[in-house]
């Protein structure tokens, strides 16, 4: 593969997610495969500005594979989103020759390599890293599969005490903007109720159920919340509003939090990263940039980044009707 590309830098930004390890693996194999040169660039766009950075070899990467969170730290920066933190940003890679970029982050990043990418014409390749799940033009993102897996596990655990107590417990998971986790996560452990960002159920209609539930000879019951839910209440609020509305049930509360994002990566995250950070390196090696590498009908796929960042990542409408009728 002959082309002007001859040291390529990998950087890790915004919130970190299992599988990025693996696509940093990925990236830096793939260079020393053909023969090119990578630099790690350490906590993302700032580590860039600063000039925090390091020669990878084939070496550098390994076990890291198994490894959560990212060897590069994340970050998120103020400073390049200014104009002169971006000159800085570019000062320093001309300064290492590098000549082009694989950003693995969410939309922010992306965003922020298309700013790069217009103001200095330099080549970059994201690669979607987020447990959110909420990035268009790809089915998954790196560490999604493994925050369902570690939530669905902890979800689990719970109903094993809810079920001994007869309790009704509001379970919040992460997911600001999509309800993907939400969703995945409540039909997969079996909740009675999903909460999600997408659809408004109303606090009416989710009494009606848990009355039924309750009615149709259920104990206790499983109710999955996405932190971004638009019920207009949060996960506390909406706890102690069904117990006043529904006395004698005993009610908890559990908010899964940040353990959601770490952890060992799935299987399919690390194959999934693997498989991108392929592709990242290729496609710039074939002189094309300013996309994002996905996965749609498990074929690898580019998106180009302003469309991934504009456009909208849609909830499985099938996913919802299963889960209403598991919880008949
Ligand atoms: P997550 O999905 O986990 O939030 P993210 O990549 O969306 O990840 P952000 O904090 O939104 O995380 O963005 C990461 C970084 O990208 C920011 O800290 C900033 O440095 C850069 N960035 C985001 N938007 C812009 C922008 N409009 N211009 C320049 N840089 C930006």
């Amino acid at each position: 593969m002959a082309s002007s590309i001859k040291k390529i830098g990998v950087m890790t930004s915004g919130g970190d997610a299992p599988g990025m390890n693996a696509a940093i693996r990925s990236v830096v194999r793939t260079c020393a495969f053909h023969n090119i040169k990578c630099m790690g660039i350490y906590r993302g766009y700032q580590g860039l500005i600063e000039g925090d950075l390091e020669e990878m070899d084939a070496r550098s990467v390994r076990n890291i594979i198994n490894r959560g969170g990212t060897i590069l730290k994340s970050a998120r920066s103020q400073d390049f989103r200014t104009k002169e933190g971006r000159k800085k940003a570019h000062e320093t890679l001309v300064a290492n020759e590098v000549d082009a970029l694989v950003v693995i982050g969410g939309d922010g990043s992306f965003t922020g390599g298309m700013v790069f990418n217009e103001e200095f014409g330099y080549p970059v390749i994201g690669i979607p890293g987020t447990i959110d799940n909420d990035i268009f033009g790809t089915k998954s993102t790196l560490g999604y599969d493994t925050a369902l897996n570690t939530a669905v596990e902890a979800i689990d655990r719970i109903r094993d005490t809810a079920s001994s107590h007869d309790r009704l417990f509001f379970i919040e998971v992460m997911g600001r903007d999509a309800g993907h986790i939400a969703l995945n996560v409540g039909v997969g452990a079996g909740a009675e109720e999903i909460l999600i960002p997408e659809e408004d159920m109303g606090l009416d209609r989710l009494l009606e159920s848990l009355k039924t539930s309750r009615v149709s000879g259920k104990t206790s019951s499983i109710v999955v919340v996405a932190e971004g839910d638009k019920i207009g209440k949060n996960v506390f609020q909406l706890a102690e509003y069904v117990e006043e509305n529904m006395p004698g049930y005993d009610i908890r509360v559990s908010v899964l939090g940040h353990m959601q994002r770490g952890g060992t990566p799935s299987c399919a995250d690390r194959v999934l990263a693997s498989r991108m950070g392929v592709k990242a390196v290729e496609t710039l090696l074939e002189g094309k940039s300013n996309f994002m590498v996905g996965i749609n009908n498990d074929e690898l796929s580019l998106t180009p980044l302003d469309r991934a960042v504009k456009g909208k990542s849609e909830i499985d409408k099938e996913l919802i009707r299963v889960s209403e009728i598991m919880s008949i």
